[in-house]
């Protein structure tokens, strides 16, 4: 089936709202060759409301399954995904210019993963909690905290990781028992409308997991209808998103931009921290938000670091991604985004900085820009202040570990940090004082698969995390239940007010409270 069919198979799915007239189509094309590949609505505000409505009709059945029956289902969805295996790449190929061998680690892996890790951890992380409170007006009393599903989810996606970043932080909202709706990137809606066509083929009750194709416009209305938005995308969308979420007080969680820093210290295995540089600033095109976006090396270790990097990014190989095992570095997904990628290298180049490698967009009927490194380059620069989001790797000498923790930390963002060294203490003291919400010692990004920590960013790069208690928790309204089993009939302070009491409550604040502690 081509993806045309089916998108236009999967957008019958969507019941209701699809039978409307749709508004506009939006066409999908490969970047890599600037073919088209299909066609989505772009769904207005009326189709977004009654895919909500469905979506609200379904959760009460979805949410009575339990744990074990939408596990169960979720399994399902995740054997049809693998076993559709060459399907899902082809698009997540065709539709984000990506390589397979990043469309199947970087999404197909990710999700496989993660259907299995909530449907495992779900339960635990959202058992009733039993509280014991320090408060002695409560003793004999029963506290309980619940977590209960808020009802409908909207997940708004970017289009560099169509899998992980839409469907992805839909798999613990399913698991707590909400419906969601995903309004994945109208640059990128195809991977998300084939995971509605398997959450049907494995029988997940119909409006459990829907997709609302379209622009930003179709993100808003979104916002509009639901209990609880995860959005990704860029920090200037993010704002948006947060404001027109606090109309109606939605809960928000944002997973936006970075500039992630890489510090390379004179100790460091020059080798790996060279491969990490490489892999982590060019692999999809260095369209990811955690990518290396710039490298701070110890003075000792600077040319050597710096000619290892230029060797190994000279060797990559650009093209339009085929047969696994052919091309390292794919195209640039999103039209706009080549140019800021060429403004930010023109930017530096005007400042001063040397282009070792690259430099520039490459020739062909697809959009590519080559990979990319950069000296020379200092703050005054875009390029190590801006994101970039493409396959640039600038790298900065410093003097010591001091001025390259300054220089880290100089950023309005804070998602993923790196710190290489053979000291571990040393690499543990400085990635402890680095402002982002996650750091890495000796590695880069492969922190992201520890799904039972909390990923998220600090300043623009966000508010919440996935992963993690908290992941799911978010998705969820706690309820506390306070049960009195034996109480007298009348409780010491109620009605009617007594001198006598309101001295005795006196006497006992001052004694808890009112006493200076010695020594
Ligand atoms: P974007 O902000 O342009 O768009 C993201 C989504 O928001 C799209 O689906 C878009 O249609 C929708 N949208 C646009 N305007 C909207 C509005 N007013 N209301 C609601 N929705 C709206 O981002 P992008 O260009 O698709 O993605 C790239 C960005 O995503 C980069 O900044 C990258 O760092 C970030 N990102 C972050 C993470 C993370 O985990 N922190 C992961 C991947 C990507």
């Amino acid at each position: 089936m081509s993806a045309l069919e089916n998108a236009e198979v999967a957008t019958k799915q969507n019941g209701a709202a699809a039978e409307q007239q749709p508004r506009e189509r939006i066409a999908v094309e490969n970047p890599a060759t600037g073919e088209n590949v299909g066609y989505v609505d772009d769904m207005d505000a009326a189709q977004v409301a009654a895919i909500v409505d469905r979506a609200l009709a379904a959760q009460p059945g979805w949410e009575a399954l339990g744990f074990e029956g939408r596990a169960a289902k979720l399994r399902e969805l995740r054997r049809w995904l693998v076993e559709n295996r060459r399907r899902v790449i082809d698009i997540l190929v065709k539709e984000g210019g990506k390589t397979p061998e990043d469309a199947m680690l970087g999404d197909l892996w990710y999700v496989c993963d993660s259907l299995g890790f909530w449907g495992k951890t779900a339960h635990k992380y959202l058992a009733d909690e039993r509280v014991r409170t320090h408060s002695p007006m409560l003793l004999g009393k029963k506290v309980i905290v619940r977590h209960r599903p808020v009802g409908v989810v909207g997940v708004i996606g970017p289009w560099n990781y169509p899998l992980t970043n839409t469907f992805g932080d839909a798999i613990p909202a399913l698991m707590a028992g909400n419906s969601v709706v995903l309004k994945p990137s109208e640059v990128t809606p195809l991977t998300s409308l084939l995971v509605a066509e398997g959450a049907e083929a494995v029988g997940m009750p119909n409006g459990a997991l829907s997709v609302a194709t379209g622009a930003g416009d179709t993100g808003a209305a979104l916002i509009d209808h639901v209990d609880m938005i995860h959005f990704t995308g860029s920090t200037r969308t993010g704002r948006k998103v947060m404001a027109r979420a606090a109309e109606r007080l939605t809960p928000v969680s944002l997973e936006l931009g970075g500039k992630d820093p890489m510090i390379v210290l004179d100790d460091a295995d020059l080798e790996r921290a060279a491969n990490m540089a490489v892999q982590w600033a060019m692999a999809n095109s260095g369209q990811i938000c955690m990518a290396v976006e710039r490298v701070y090396v110890e003075e000792g270790v600077y040319d050597r670091f710096v000619s290892s990097v230029v060797d190994k990014v000279s060797r990559l190989r650009q093209g339009e991604p085929g047969e696994p095992g052919t091309v390292d570095v794919g195209a640039m997904t999103f039209p706009p985004q080549i140019d800021i990628v060429d403004r930010h290298v023109r930017d530096a180049v005007d400042k001063g900085a040397q282009v070792l490698v690259g430099g520039k967009k490459a020739e062909g009927p697809g959009r590519f820009y080559e990979p990319t490194v950069l000296t020379g380059v200092d703050h005054t620069m875009d390029v190590m202040r801006d994101e970039t989001f493409g396959p640039v790797l600038p790298i900065m000498k410093v003097r010591d570990a001091e001025e390259a923790v300054r220089l880290a930390n100089d950023t309005r963002y804070g998602l993923n940090s790196s710190v290489f060294t053979r000291d571990l203490a040393k690499g543990e003291r400085i990635a402890r004082r680095l402002g982002a919400g996650n750091a890495c010692v000796n590695d880069a990004l492969m922190n992201y698969m520890a799904q039972e920590a909390p990923f998220g960013g600090t300043n623009e790069s966000g508010l919440g995390v996935r992963h993690g208690p908290q992941g799911i928790r978010k998705y969820c309204s706690s309820q506390t239940i306070m049960v009195t089993r034996f109480g007298p009939k009348r409780e010491p302070g109620m009605f009617p007010n007594k001198r006598v009491t309101a001295k005795v409550f006196e006497r006992l604040m001052v004694l808890l409270w009112g006493r200076r502690r010695r020594g």
